[in-house]
């Protein structure tokens, strides 16, 4: 046992912690390109066990498992990549270049052998299946410092297993046979070089789950599942910010709050599933009716909020009638239709200086006029100084 033998191991000993660490986040969150990472460092491990530990078949032999392995952590490296941006996998391409490359690779093994050849097919082989995620991740936007650092491994990665062999080979004039390989600066050379490229990368992509996993936590915490749309907090972040757009930019805004009318005796008299099938079959209806600018959700049990960008008053009333009258045919798809209850909807328009609680107020107001007044309608929201304006007038 020499110090060769303890850098060997340093090649399988990431793989198997890192396949690990992916295996057990797959295990979490059932993403196919977390399962693909863990897949790339397993491949990874057994590629560097078969080629540097335990010889198991006859040394010549071995090589083409090691090799082929080799490739296929390349592969599902470059798969896991590519399917974090949701990109189609060049599962083709790839696959035409592990042939070629195994086919030039068994043909200096078996027909005219040569290391140096041998190398050089394996390695490009590998450098173009990291240029092929190179040229996918190319043109898409890459907000996040994560983003640019994936597309940065995949282009050092390619780098590395293009220039590296070729470098060193001319250096070193190549080997005539394995005597002395695992110990030439070459392999040296490879295995640290791989080691480091294989470390950056496992972080790279934990820091992208990572990333991926707060992100969908957040969605996840701003999203009401019955109604599909937001929940209270995910309706005050989101049209806070697009209400300051709008009133930024002079822009028309407007705000409604609708209620379902009588609904507590809906669910008194039928049942609490009655009542959520409602309330998912008006956030469909909600969503299929509404601009896609449209900031909406449920911001009460029964009650919700949207806030339409760039409507004026006349659009706004118009968008609710349309809300309003519209339920009684989303609801019958899913209860019997003599069980749809009505709406009663509060309309408020922004003007500058206002704010969501003052909109929100403004629209409850109505809200309250339109229940007050017989329900199943849209009132608009009429400040107190133009009510009594009007009265005096
Ligand atoms: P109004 O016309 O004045 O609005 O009368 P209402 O009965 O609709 O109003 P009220 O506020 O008295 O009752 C609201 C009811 O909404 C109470 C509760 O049973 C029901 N509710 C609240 N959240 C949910 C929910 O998530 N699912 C179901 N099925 N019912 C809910
Ligand atoms: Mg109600
Ligand atoms: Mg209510």
């Amino acid at each position: 046992m020499n110090g060769q033998f303890f850098i060997s191991l340093l090649n399988p000993g990431i793989g198997l912690l890192f396949a690990t660490a992916f295996f057990l986040l797959w295990l979490n969150r059932r993403e196919r390109y977390v399962a693909y990472a863990a897949g790339a460092y397993t491949a990874s491990a057994i590629s560097f066990l078969i080629q540097d530990v335990g010889p198991v078949l006859p040394m010549e032999l071995q090589r083409l498992p090691a090799n082929f392995g080799f490739l296929l952590t390349g592969v599902l490296f470059a798969a896991a990549i590519v399917k974090r941006y949701g990109l189609p996998v060049p599962w083709r391409a790839m696959a035409a270049t592990v042939t070629v490359s195994i086919t030039i690779f068994l043909w200096f093994l078996l027909g005219q052998p040569s290391i140096a050849a041998r190398i050089l097919s394996i390695s490009i082989g590998a450098g173009i299946i990291a240029i092929m995620v190179v040229r996918a991740l190319w043109p898409i936007e890459k907000p996040y410092i994560i983003d640019r650092a994936l597309f940065w491994v995949a282009a050092l990665s390619a780098l590395n297993l293009i220039v590296r062999p070729i470098i060193l080979l001319s250096l070193g004039g190549g080997f005539d046979n394995y005597v002395g390989f695992q110990q030439s600066v070459y392999w040296t050379t490879v295995q640290f070089s791989q080691a480091m490229v294989s470390i950056l990368a496992a972080i790279s992509l934990m820091v992208a789950v990572a990333v991926d996993q707060i992100s969908e936590l957040r969605r996840q915490a701003g999203d009401d599942d019955l109604s599909g749309l937001l929940n209270r907090r995910g309706f005050e972040a989101q049209a806070g910010a697009a209400l300051r757009r709008c009133l930024d930019t002079d822009r028309p805004v407007a705000l409604m709050i609708a209620d379902l009318d009588h609904f507590k005796s809906i669910n008194d008299n039928h049942g609490h599933a009655v009542g959520d099938a409602i309330i998912a079959a008006f956030g469909a209806h909600v969503l299929a009716v509404g601009p896609e600018e449209m900031v909406a959700g449920r911001i009460g049990g029964e009650e919700f909020a949207l806030l339409v960008p760039g409507a004026g008053i006349e659009a706004a009333r118009q968008l609710a009638e349309t809300v309003r009258t519209g339920l009684h045919a989303a609801c019958a798809d899913r209860i019997p239709a003599r069980l749809c209850p009505t709406m009663s909807i509060g309309l408020a328009t922004g003007a500058p200086g206002t704010t969501l609680s003052v909109l929100l107020h403004d629209a409850d107001q109505a809200l309250y006029e339109a229940k007050r007044t017989g329900r199943n309608r849209v009132r608009t929201f009429t400040p107190k100084a133009v009510r009594l304006a009007a009265t005096a007038g």
